[in-house]
């Protein structure tokens, strides 16, 4: 049952792996990210559908937390 996780193992993209990409992508949401790292996330998030969903997600999420931490303040 690895079929959707092998697919997205590209080994042609030697800048990031996806794995590194989602951890930036948790990461971008602390801190600003260095040029290189940014650089190398556009790149990674232009050619990969699978980093750009999980973009999305986490934005979901963030948007998700802070409807919960309004609605705890009211
Ligand atoms: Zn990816």
């Amino acid at each position: 049952m690895l079929g959707s996780v092998v697919v997205f193992s590209m080994k042609n993209v030697h800048a990031m792996s996806c794995k590194e990409v989602s951890r930036l992508l948790s990461v971008k949401r602390d801190r600003p990210l260095t040029d290189e790292e940014e650089l190398q996330l556009k790149n990674h998030l232009a050619i990969c559908l699978y980093c750009r969903n999980f973009d999305g997600q986490l934005g979901v999420l963030a948007e998700m937390a802070k409807r919960f931490a309004v609605a705890r303040d009211l």
